[in-house]
């Protein structure tokens, strides 16, 4: 696409492949994800720039950190969050120092901070966003979608993706369902100055969790220090549910007073939001060219810090198989795995925050529960299934039997290529495919070359040993077949029937698709 149409009525109709509704971490991620497979993609972005009132989300998980590495990006994340082992379940801290990753840790980074830096990056790939606009609706037919803007132009797309978060125009108006289960608590949270001094840290009460912090700190040996100066952080219980309208100081000072006693005389609030458990997901990721990405899909409590991590594996699933459809090298059936991959995964995400929702009230009954399986999952075997679920480290798309390594991230081993040290994740930077034969020879040149266009072919050794979260130590593939979001598409030996089969289920027919 990419070219100007007339609608035949006054309204502007501009062409791009793809438009994204919503320049969230999902939607830029998921842009970025395009704008490397060579679409013309651009985003809608309701915000006039990409500053956030309030800084939100606090970190990101080791398989969102890896997924960074895999498009070479990381170290700009790194280099301004804090590395540490603050991953948990139900504030069950689980360290995961021994787990076979290159980021086998946390990082402590500021939302705020992390979209600023994955803008930055989109930036340069000069992806184009219509900031300040707002996707009001949407018309599909059998060759493209009418995208609908608040300023009454339309923008003509082969596939429109709703990365427009949890109240989500588009989910609403493709009538896709949304089901789950209603809040049950309802918090405060806002970024304040105050007079007083109130306690940092969190502190659980039998009227409930509230805490205080600060937005700069420094952890040490696993302790959050707090820098002096600058606005506080305040965590507070709202006392009922189901209120309408945006929160206001006056709400704050009430909530903050009902559980300390006082209001630590705040004043000047930058940002006062709420939050709930609402626990909820769309029933479907896709409604022919229309899908859904991130907090539109799902929405959970923040407990955990699950939501902008699987926002952003939600797009780096989506991307490559959104792009090879665009430019015809797949069929459009390529994007039902899409919702097959990442509906499960988004499921277990809800059930997991629901969980520790429930194991974290602070009446005595549960307070005792969480004690007890405090005991259970910080023993080996279950802290490393647990810490490997909430890091992402652990998921598997269900590719039918075989190695363990099928359907599993790939790890990110140093070979050697030509004699070279060579990481993995290194090949996954331009998001292309990558098949690595590890054996001698090259056994499978003439009969992967139709595929030659688009997949990488790669003759590498490595002598060290393969480990995989949780499951251990896995035998050495002969060579190995990885899509451009890191999961082991086919792993086997030279050229058997079911390389062909997976190259043409996931990469196209040879001489399909026109780029
Ligand atoms: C207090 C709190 C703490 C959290 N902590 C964590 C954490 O530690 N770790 C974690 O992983 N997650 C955490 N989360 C969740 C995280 O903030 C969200 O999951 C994440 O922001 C989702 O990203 P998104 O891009 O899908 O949606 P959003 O961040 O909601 O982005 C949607 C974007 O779409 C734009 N938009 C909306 N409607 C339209 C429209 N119609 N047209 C155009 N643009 C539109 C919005 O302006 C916005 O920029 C936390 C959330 C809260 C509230």
């Amino acid at each position: 696409m990419g070219l100007s149409s007339s609608k035949g009525d006054s309204s502007a109709v501009r062409g791009h492949d793809v438009v994204i509704a919503g320049g969230g971490p999902t939607g830029l991620m998921l842009a970025a994800e395009l704008k490397l497979a060579g679409v013309d993609v651009a985003i809608v972005e309701r915000r006039e720039d990409h500053s956030l009132a309030g800084a939100r989300a606090g970190g990101l998980h080791a398989r969102t950190i890896e997924v960074l590495d895999q498009r070479g990006i990381v170290e700009r994340f790194l280099a301004e969050g804090q590395v540490a082992q603050i991953g948990g379940f139900a504030s069950v801290k689980l360290d995961i120092s021994d787990f076979p990753s290159r980021h086998p840790y946390s990082l402590g980074l500021w939302q705020n901070q992390f979209e600023r830096i994955l803008a930055g990056w989109v930036g340069e790939l000069s992806v184009p966003i219509h900031r300040g606009r707002e996707v009001t609706g949407f018309a599909q037919d059998d060759a493209g979608v009418d995208v609908e803007l608040s300023e009454g132009t339309t923008l003509r797309a082969d596939y429109l993706v709703g990365c427009d978060g949890g109240r989500s125009t588009i989910r609403k108006s493709a009538g896709i369902d949304f089901p789950g289960s209603d809040p049950t608590m309802s918090r405060l949270i806002a970024e304040v100055e105050t007079t007083g001094q109130p306690p940092l840290g969190i502190h659980r009460t039998a009227l409930g969790t509230y805490s205080f912090g600060k937005l700069d700190y420094e952890i040490r040996d696993g302790e959050i220090l707090y820098k002096d100066g600058g606005p506080t952080r305040v965590m507070v219980p709202e006392p009922q549910l189901g209120a309408r309208g945006e929160p206001t100081l006056d709400d704050l000072r009430a909530a903050l007073v009902a559980i300390c006693g006082t209001d630590y005389g705040l004043h000047s609030p930058t940002w006062i939001s709420r939050f709930t458990d609402m626990t909820r997901q769309a029933a479907a990721y896709r409604d022919r060219r229309v899908l859904l990405a991130g907090d539109a899909a799902h929405v959970h409590s923040p407990v955990g810090g699950q939501g902008l991590n699987t926002g952003v594996q939600d797009a780096v699933n989506l991307g490559w198989k959104l792009a090879q459809v665009v430019k015809g090298i797949s069929p459009d059936s390529l994007l039902d795995s899409y919702h097959a991959e990442r509906h499960p995964v988004g499921a277990r995400v809800l059930r997991n925050t629901m969980a520790q929702v429930a194991l974290l009230r602070t009446d005595d009954r549960t307070e005792a529960l969480r004690e007890v399986v405090a005991e259970l999952i910080t023993l080996d075997e279950p802290r490393k299934r647990f810490a490997a679920m909430t890091a992402g480290l652990d998921i598997r798309y269900d590719l039918g039997p075989g190695h363990p390594l099928l359907g599993r991230r790939i790890p990110d081993l140093e070979m050697r290529i030509a004699d070279q040290p060579t990481r993995v994740f290194a090949l996954l930077h331009r998001a292309r495919p990558v098949l690595i034969n590890f054996g001698e020879g090259h056994a499978f040149d003439s009969k992967v070359a139709p595929w030659a266009d688009r997949v990488q072919r790669i003759d590498a050794t490595y002598s060290g040993g393969w480990e995989l979260p949780v499951i251990g130590t896995v035998t050495a593939p002969g060579a190995v077949l990885i899509r451009p979001d890191g999961h082991v598409a086919w792993v086997g030996e030279g050229m058997d029937a079911k390389l062909a089969e997976a190259l043409t289920m996931w990469f196209g027919v040879p001489d399909h698709g026109k780029g």
